[in-house]
């Protein structure tokens, strides 16, 4: 089934992974992907980054095992601005030959002293590029808190209604801390005529490091609730994670309560922290079957 046809009858629930660069971390993630097992989240999607072809095999090669190992469909990252028209076709060709026809088309993060190749200078390009080959559902990125990039939220806004008519098919946010934030950026979104799905971002952070790296890199506002817990617990590895998973539960609990169209959990490849999350709200997206 296609994952547009997905989310018409369920709230969806997915999980990302980025491919391993050591053998520890390989380890780690095929530990993580065996838990996930019990789990059967509607995709895995796999990152790749940004520069060159770095990670370029890991991605189509996790993807692929994902999909053909473990019978869940893959949704390939695909960051576009250090990459050719030829290089984004050789991948493309690559991924198909895997039978990987969902992609995350990006604009990618700006590496420092690397220059962008051109011709894909915006996400909405690469997404205009990928729609016209053909062959593909794609999804698009999008951020509650505002792209740190953005002039204000309606240039952002603007911009995001230019990539999905480009031809999204569903969003993704960024990861968010405060639901209520969520709440406005949809609003926002539906008055601009936003109407595919948008799936909520959430990544539980395991300690005060974690939350305010996150914080620093992606520019998420730290809510106080969220950060006076982290401090309170903090130095307790076992009841900072409870308290992360829980706070990350807390969040998901509402948003499903609200109607969200899904919830993507950014794992960073710890599967013991999706089942827990699973395990806790299982039930809601049961519920949520149309
Ligand atoms: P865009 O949609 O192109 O937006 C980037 C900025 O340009 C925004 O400020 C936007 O307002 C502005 N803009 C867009 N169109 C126009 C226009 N026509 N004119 C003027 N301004 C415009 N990065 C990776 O490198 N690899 C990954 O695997 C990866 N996975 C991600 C997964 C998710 C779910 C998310 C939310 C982000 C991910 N990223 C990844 C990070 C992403 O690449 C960065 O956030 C990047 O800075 C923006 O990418 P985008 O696709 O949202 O860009």
């Amino acid at each position: 089934m296609k994952l547009v046809e997905v989310f018409k009858h369920k709230t969806v629930f997915s999980i990302e992974v980025f491919p391993p660069k050591t053998e520890k971390g390989s380890l780690k993630l095929h530990q993580a992907l065996s838990e996930l097992k019990g789990i059967e989240p509607d995709f895995i999607s796999v990152t790749l980054g940004a520069g060159g072809s770095t990670n370029r095999g890991g991605t189509v090669g996790v993807a692929s095992e994902i999909q053909n190992h473990f019978d869940v469909p893959a949704v390939a990252h695909v960051p576009g601005l250090y990459r050719t028209k030829a290089d984004v076709d050789e991948l493309l060709d690559e991924l198909e030959g895997q039978g990987i026809t969902n992609i995350l088309a990006l604009r990618g993060d700006q590496i420092e002293g690397l220059k962008p190749v051109g011709d894909f200078k915006y996400a909405s390009d690469l997404v205009a590029y990928i729609n016209q080959r053909g062959g593909f559902e794609i999804a698009g990125a999008c951020y509650p808190e505002t792209h740190q990039e953005a002039a204000n939220s309606v240039n952002d806004i603007r911009n995001l209604k230019v990539k999905v008519d480009a031809g999204v098919d569903h969003l993704i946010t960024q990861a968010f801390f405060d639901n209520q934030c969520f709440y406005e950026f949809r609003e926002k979104t539906d008055l601009a005529g936003i109407n595919v799905p948008i799936e909520a971002g959430i990544m539980p952070c395991l300690n005060k490091k974690q939350v305010l790296n996150m914080a620093k890199m992606a520019g998420i506002p730290v809510s106080q609730k969220h950060l006076a817990m982290m401090e309170h617990y903090d130095g307790n590895v076992e009841a900072t994670r409870d308290a992360g998973i829980a706070y990350a539960i807390d969040q998901i609990v509402d948003l499903v309560a609200q109607g969200v169209d899904g919830i993507h959990l950014y794992t960073m490849n710890n599967g013991d922290t999706a089942q827990r999350i699973w395990k806790a709200t299982r039930s809601l997206f049961a519920a949520s079957v149309r």
